[in-house]
């Protein structure tokens, strides 16, 4: 991989560690745009589906798997595309581009969230449903991969229109789901409001059925814990691989990108743990504060509808330059790409948790291994959603409640268990964590296809 890099990924990524002063910082931008790089902090070119497909191949190459095979745990198994025109407050229609892709269900109904977001493309939906085929398999949860999204501007609409486009998508989609067909979850910019309206939507059709999706409402046989339980299951990962790194909480500090469920859920329970925020990023910008930033205040002042550059006590940055606050651990928890060979030489941290799917790409990858930066890959530290979404379905099925308690217990047997199986597998065959995921993941696949005799 390493002769993949580019002359701007050298530029950025070989320099020393002391050369963060804003002028050093600033001429490695200049160097990088003249070299033809997107400006720092922009996405990757790399798309999802490209991140997502080499690391499959790696772990095909390294299983031997001939391209018969390949092709059958490549392909997505079915394909749904389909049109939402919507009325909106501006009188006028609009037509949005829903997907649900199944991509592998051998092992169990297929499982998946549903994303609202204008750069949802066919190929982005694809990509996120095989990384869900192997992080249930890692998980050993019994499900398949799955995935959805529309690609709607979901941060700009009305409650009374997200609500439409999300019964017209459910109405369109509806044949393909089912209990034991294909359950849905929230992702990016769908929440649990979203989840009831969808659970009511197939209810009209086929009687109240909360096991249809995942992440609803306490109020409506939601999962207590279900919530926060993607950033909960990476500060698990974290508790797992900070002893082995001589790393304890009181003596951590963290940059979260992505302050929205995942992200504002990570930085709180890090924090409870006793580490500290040192800088976080939305949409809207960065603030960064090396004394610690109050994760729970932060959370009350942006419910509270203020925005999270106004908040007192930290100092706005440059959102680009969030990914070279010096910290011991990153958590990436916004969007695919956001890591790439441009800014992947500036960061300054020892691990990083990937709690967004495919945050880092390939070439990213190389350069931060090189570096030493211990990657948690997205593959097994963001399964907590899914673990608590399948704990959440199962209470359904039985009409029954656990406590939060028994809950988040469950919840980090099994990241426990997954990374210490997938940790193991690295450590057995030498390898990064995230290639280690891979191969465990897709091995159960093989296996559960072969036996119920699909292959
Ligand atoms: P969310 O919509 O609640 O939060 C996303 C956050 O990212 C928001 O705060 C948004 O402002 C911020 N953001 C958007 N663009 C940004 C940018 N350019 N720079 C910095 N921040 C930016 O979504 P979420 O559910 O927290 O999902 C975040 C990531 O985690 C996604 O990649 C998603 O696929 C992944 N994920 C989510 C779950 C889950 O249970 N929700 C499970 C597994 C993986």
């Amino acid at each position: 991989m390493a002769d993949t890099k580019t002359a701007d990924a050298e530029a950025l990524g070989e320099r020393e560690a002391d050369e963060t002063s804003p002028q050093a910082v600033e001429e490695a931008k200049r160097e990088a745009a003249a070299a033809g790089a997107p400006p720092p902090g922009q996405r990757a070119e790399i798309s999802n589906l490209d991140i997502v497909r080499h690391y499959f191949d790696i772990a095909a190459d390294r299983l031997e798997l001939p391209d018969d095979l390949r092709t059958v745990f490549w392909e997505p198994y079915r394909e749904v595309t389909v049109q939402i025109p919507v009325k909106l407050s501006d009188g006028k229609i609009h037509v949005f581009s829903g997907y649900r892709i199944q991509h592998n269900g051998a092992r169990g109904p297929y499982k998946g969230g549903i994303r609202f977001h204008p750069e949802v493309d066919v190929d982005e939906v694809r990509a996120l449903a095989s990384l869900m085929t192997w992080k249930t398999a890692v998980a050993g949860v019994p499900y398949g991969g799955a995935k959805g999204g529309v690609n709607c501007p979901a941060d700009k609409l009305e409650q009374s229109e997200l609500q439409k486009i999300a019964r017209s998508f459910l109405d369109k989609i509806e044949k393909v789901l089912g209990p034991t067909r294909d359950i849905p979850a929230p992702d990016v910019n769908t929440n649990a409001q979203v989840m009831a309206w969808m659970m009511d939507e197939y209810g009209k059709l086929h009687g109240h059925t909360p096991a249809i999706v995942t992440g609803k409402p306490i109020a409506l046989e939601g999962s207590y814990g279900r919530e926060a339980a993607t950033g909960r299951g990476c500060v698990y990962m974290f508790r797992e691989a900070a002893p082995h790194l001589g790393m304890t909480p009181a003596d951590t500090t963290f940059a979260v990108q992505g302050f929205g469920n995942v992200g504002s859920w990570a930085a709180r329970i890090m924090q409870q743990l006793g580490c500290t925020m040192v800088a976080v990023s939305d949409a809207h910008g960065a603030i960064r504060n090396d004394e610690g930033i109050d994760a729970n205040a932060l959370q009350e002042f942006i419910s509270a509808g203020g925005l999270i550059t106004d908040f007192d006590g930290a100092e706005k940055i440059d959102p680009d330059d969030l990914i070279a606050v010096p910290c011991d651990v990153f958590i990436p928890a916004a969007l695919g790409g956001m890591i790439h060979e441009h800014n992947a030489g500036r960061m300054q941290c020892r691990v990083i948790i990937e709690g967004a799917n495919s945050p880092t790409t390939p070439v990213a990858d190389e350069i931060l291994s090189e570096k030493g930066v211990y990657m948690i890959p997205d593959v097994m530290a963001n399964a907590g959603g899914v673990v608590c979404s399948y704990f959440e379905w199962v209470q359904n099925l039985q009409h029954f409640r656990w406590d939060e308690r028994e809950v988040n217990d469950k919840l980090g047997n099994i990241m426990r268990r997954a990374y210490r199986e997938v940790s193991g597998r690295a450590k057995q065959d030498n390898l990064p964590l995230r290639q280690a995921a891979y191969l465990v993941g897709i091995e159960r696949v093989v296996e559960a296809a072969r036996t119920r005799g699909y292959v």
